[in-house]
């Protein structure tokens, strides 16, 4: 089959590899129809962990079931499904929890040996889905291909966010980031119930995406005013990190009211930050992190697509070929495009 393989540091090409087959018996082969670029897949290839070359990148992606173990109960031949961007087995104390993120079973797809052992990607014809009756949803009918990938990542984890954030109706959240997953973030966080959206953004294209989805706008060094004006200057009732590392932290604190919550879902591989514990504690604040979750939140996610409250196509770029993936990792890592989607067959 042809896929997109990372071929060293900063660099991927499309190749032909072996096409994989059903290995246990709780495997599903899916023949992938969509995928799609993320930021994670351009931060591992520029920082592989556990990365071989001629690996498979991706883990985004929605196709047809084409193959099947006898142990897969919630599948058939030939059934249109979405898959979660991790592994986890279903079965064990955590994910009857539904922590599917903390199993022991846990496989990232298409990202080296980062997040458990490596996994190939689903940048390709094929993916082989472990615990595939967990890890894959079937997508309903009324929801298109060019929305349902946007389920087992990015809006996955804008959700995630917004369920952590606890938002009442009327709330005014603060979004840091208007990247793919803030942009979705937003999106999820009007859709359950906020009042005011503010989109934290230094970049013009990505705030004029977001005004024009309903957020009201900032820059980095205007929002706090903005927050003051829109809050009575209480701040705001939730502030959601969506960038990461110390400087989406600080500015959640900044942002942030007394008694309020900052969410983040920023990546962050630094291994400490100064936490302003002092005024943490006299305002009561709560600092907490979320991973999304495809196989805990499909049903609300689903329901949040399908009932067209979210329309996460609004953050795709363009939408390429295979064998042109390359040049779109290029022109997303060099901030040309926002969201890459990737049409196969
Ligand atoms: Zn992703
Ligand atoms: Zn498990």
């Amino acid at each position: 089959m042809r896929a997109v393989v990372y071929t060293g540091e900063g660099r991927v090409e499309v190749d032909t590899v072996p096409d994989p087959g059903v290995e246990e018996p709780t495997d599903v082969v899916v023949r992938v129809r969509r995928a799609a670029v993320c930021g994670t897949d351009l931060h591992v290839v520029a920082h592989p962990t556990g990365l071989p070359e001629g690996f498979v990148l991706g883990h985004e992606f929605v196709g047809e079931v084409v193959d099947l173990g006898a142990g897969v109960h919630g599948h058939r031949r030939g059934g249109l499904v979405v898959g979660a961007d991790f592994t986890s087995c279903g079965r064990c104390w955590w994910c009857r929890r539904g922590d599917h993120w903390e199993c022991a079973e846990r496989q990232f797809f298409g990202t080296g040996s980062a997040f458990g052992p490596a996994l190939p990607g689903a940048q390709a014809e094929l993916v082989r889905v472990p615990h595939a009756d967990t890890v894959l949803q079937a997508v309903p009918d009324g929801v298109d291909v060019d929305a349902a990938v946007f389920l087992g990542d990015t809006l996955a984890t804008g959700y995630a966010a917004v369920q952590r954030a606890a938002i009442r109706p009327g709330d005014t959240v603060a979004v840091i980031g208007g990247g793919p997953v803030g942009q979705l973030t937003s999106l999820a966080a009007q859709a359950c119930g906020a009042g005011i959206v503010v989109l934290v953004e230094p970049v013009d294209a990505r705030r004029e995406l977001a005004a024009a989805q309903g957020a009201v706008v900032a820059t980095p060094d205007d929002a706090r005013a903005l927050v003051d004006r829109l809050t009575d200057r209480r701040g705001a009732d939730a502030v959601i990190d969506a960038i990461g590392g110390p400087r989406g932290l600080q500015t959640g604190f900044a942002l942030v009211r007394r008694r309020g919550t900052v969410v983040s879902v920023g990546v962050h591989t630094d291994p400490g930050w100064e936490l302003p514990v002092a005024r943490a504690f006299a305002d009561e604040l709560t600092l907490t992190f979320a991973i999304g979750d495809l196989a805990r939140d499909a049903g609300p996610l689903l329901a949040l697509v399908r009932s067209g409250a979210v329309d996460p196509t609004v953050v795709a770029s363009e939408t390429v070929p295979l064998d042109a993936v390359p040049e779109a990792y290029a022109r997303m890592a060099g901030r040309r495009t926002l969201k890459t989607l990737i049409a196969i067959q």
